[in-house]
């Protein structure tokens, strides 16, 4: 018998999510391609530390360091399941095999080395190992002189590693210190959510300090704290926003403009020689010796390079300083007719 009402149409999994900040529903590829934002709100969805590194480097720079270190049951700690079990279910889950992955790339062109967390892993916990390849990529960005870039995102230490997991805050310190004596630029970059003892380490010590809209950031969670002081929290509390007024975030940027925004960042922080050894523009050789004022005879050899840049700091006319001296009337009309366009629209 055929049945009264229609079947339903199979909607195939995961071609259809919904938000879970504004809960309306998205098509999954538009959120992808939005770098997994909501395109209604702006909701930032949390990353795995592959994803994040993969849209900030340059397509293929990507050079991992201290991936064969992986973590160990060290204490043969127990709660409702095995560390050693819970460990091995979070690499299956994830793919990766700590909550960490870091090593050297190309941020638009820029050496840098680059950590990214991942939130899914346990939590984003730091045990030995999160701590040690922290540690291991700034001490390479030391030695090579680049900048370092930590994308940060982390419920705090790992307490299946006990008082091991609190040395890393020591150690991942110790190690931004030495980065700073050596004036070697460090940025942060602090993902929701980012707390414990990963906040009151090495993601609060950057030179820079970015984070994503709408992170929770801060030591103790919110709850926590009110529960503490018996008082009621102020709205927004302990999220980006909240802390870029209080001076805590230097700026929040969304992850759409993260690589450029880190990029800018760094033109400012590098040494100025480094800068300054870009060639600067040169005029052609021909064309200098051409406009060459005061009968001064032309260097010998006007196609080598030498020459030609110093004449360019005598008295040479180049042509773009002609235009400069008889330009301003040309610039007023240009700039009438532009009036006339606005005022006809
Ligand atoms: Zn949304």
């Amino acid at each position: 018998m055929t049945p009264f009402f229609r079947k339903k149409k199979d909607i195939p999994l995961g071609l259809w999510m919904k938000c879970p900040d504004c809960s309306k529903m998205v098509f999954t590829k538009t959120f992808e391609q939005n770098q997994n934002v909501c395109p209604e709100c702006g909701f930032h969805i949390r990353l795995t530390a592959e994803h994040r590194i993969q849209l900030l480097v340059d397509e293929g720079s990507f050079e991992e360091l201290a991936s064969d270190l992986e973590p160990r049951d060290v204490l043969h700690f127990n709660d409702r399941e095995s560390y050693e079990a819970k460990l091995k279910r979070n690499q299956a889950k994830s793919g990766s095999t700590e909550a960490v992955r870091g090593g050297r790339a190309l941020l638009d062109g820029r050496p840098v080395n680059i950590c990214a967390m991942d939130f899914g892993f346990m939590g984003g916990s730091m045990g030995v190992v999160v701590g040690e390849r922290i540690a291991i990529v700034a001490e390479d960005a030391l030695e090579r002189r680049v900048p370092l870039v930590v994308i940060a995102t982390s419920g705090g230490a790992r307490m299946h590693e006990g008082a091991l997991s609190l040395m890393q805050m020591a150690k991942t310190s110790a190690v931004i210190a030495k980065l700073r004596e050596a004036h070697v630029p460090y940025i942060t970059v602090l993902a929701d959510p980012c707390t414990g003892g990963v906040s009151a380490s090495f993601a609060a010590q950057g030179d820079v300090t970015l984070a994503e809209p709408g992170a929770l950031i801060g030591f103790a969670g919110p709850r926590v704290i009110q529960g503490t002081i018996k008082r009621t929290l102020p709205e927004g509390f302990q999220r980006s926003e909240f802390l870029v007024d209080k001076g805590y975030v230097d700026r929040i940027v969304p992850r759409k403009k993260l690589k450029e925004e880190i990029a800018t960042i760094l033109d400012y922080l590098l040494p100025r020689e480094v800068i300054e050894e870009t060639p600067p523009e040169e005029t052609p050789p021909e064309e200098t010796a051409t406009e060459r004022v005061g009968g001064e005879p032309a260097p010998e050899e006007p196609a080598s390079e030498e020459p030609a840049s110093q004449a360019t700091g005598e008295a040479v006319i180049t042509p773009a300083a002609k235009t400069d001296a008889d330009g301003e009337s040309k610039n007023d009309v240009a700039k009438e007719d532009q009036a006339n366009d606005v005022r006809s629209t």
